[in-house]
């Protein structure tokens, strides 16, 4: 069914103003600065990392991998010294996600992963709502993040004063969060949830009526799986939202046979267009089990490069956006962080508490 309601900041008179700031991070530094190694193209560095080149060959041409191949070196040298541990989100370039990546996937798979590993170091290759929901499940390690610069149009739409208002509007109703939330508004809501498990949890609640935020579009493709009422936020996913059904029309007349998959934070008129709805995680698992001749991947343009370094035969049409939130992160950033143990992200206690709570009721929800 369509969405019973949405809600922005416009529809509160006398909503607290300007505080929408994302990431709120102070830069801090968690250890002692190492000198900066010689980054230069050596027959060892070339040696150490042929085996690495081999799965991100297909998508960096071999002129450019001599211009990477130190500063990746260096990073993996670095990791082991600081005893650290690279998350990389599936929108993270290849030579990251490929080459230095320690864990890839979608931000909760990330995090939950992070709560197996040893390293008492977390580098978050994302964007900070990202770097924060690993703080929150791993509180007592060291959090990294390259560029605390590195924001999210979602996550930015809300704040916690917002889920206050909306409660106020809505008495009883409860509220579920994108995990594209800071960490104030997990704190505000009752649950949270990704897009590969939104209706699950939206019905888990077992209410008439359930507050989504703050992804309107992933609202409605919610909305339309289930009989439950949807009031939604009005935020968006501002690579997401740019895509549209006009131009998956023009690829499937083109190519009657070509693959569409798309996220759900699209449009619905991209949806509507698309053979396959999910998540990161499911669209990659959808390509490794068809095997499309030809595929239009409609998210991030670096998980089409991750998903072909892996599955060459796979051909991408792309139609794809760069989120320039994900691509702060660099290679040299990385490495800076690995050097200077910086920026490190901190969370009020108490907040941190309640924001963990939403997450963890949504991870034990799937057990
Ligand atoms: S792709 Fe969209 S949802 Fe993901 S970090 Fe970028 S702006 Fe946020």
């Amino acid at each position: 069914m369509p969405i019973t309601g949405i809600y922005g900041p416009d529809d509160f008179a006398g909503r607290p103003q300007g505080q929408i700031v994302t990431p709120r991070v102070q830069p801090t530094r968690a250890g002692p600065v190492l000198p900066m190694p010689a980054l230069e193209w050596t027959s060892a560095v070339e040696r150490a990392t042929a085996p690495l080149y081999e799965r991100v060959k297909h998508v960096i041409p071999p002129v450019e991998w001599p211009l990477m191949a130190p500063t990746i070196h260096a990073i993996n040298e670095l990791k082991r010294e600081r005893g650290a541990v690279v998350l990389a989100h599936n929108y993270q370039a290849p030579e990251i996600f490929h080459c230095v990546a320690d864990i890839g996937g979608d931000s909760l798979q990330l995090a939950v992963e992070a709560t197996k590993v040893k390293a008492n170091v977390i580098v978050q290759c994302g964007v900070h709502f990202m770097a924060e929901t690993s703080k929150l499940l791993n509180p007592d390690k060291t959090v990294l993040i390259p560029d605390s610069r590195a924001g999210c149009s979602l996550a930015a739409s809300i704040t916690g004063a917002d889920v206050r208002l909306l409660r106020e509007k809505f008495p009883g109703v409860p509220v579920v969060a994108y995990v594209n939330t800071s960490a104030e508004v997990k704190a505000e809501v009752d649950i949270c949830c990704t897009s590969s498990n939104a209706v699950q949890v939206v019905e888990s609640l077992n209410a008439p009526t359930v507050i989504f935020l703050p992804d309107r579009y992933l609202a409605t493709y919610v909305a339309s799986k289930t009989n439950v009422k949807i009031i939604a936020w009005k935020g968006a996913c501002e690579v997401h939202e740019r895509f549209k059904g006009e131009e998956l029309r023009a690829y499937r007349e083109a190519d009657p046979s070509v693959q569409i998959i798309a996220h759900p934070e699209c449009p619905p008129d991209v949806l509507a267009e698309a053979d396959f709805t999910g998540s990161t995680a499911h669209m990659i698992n959808w390509v490794r089990e068809k095997r499309p001749r030809r595929l239009v991947m409609i998210t991030e343009c670096s998980m089409a490069d991750n998903v072909r370094a892996e599955l060459p035969d796979v051909e991408m049409l792309r139609p794809c956006n760069l989120c320039p939130h994900m691509k702060r992160i660099t290679l040299s950033n990385i490495l800076e962080s690995l050097l200077t143990s910086g920026e490190e992200v901190t969370i009020d206690p108490a907040l941190a508490a309640r924001a963990r709570r939403s997450v963890e009721r949504m991870i034990n929800l799937k057990n």
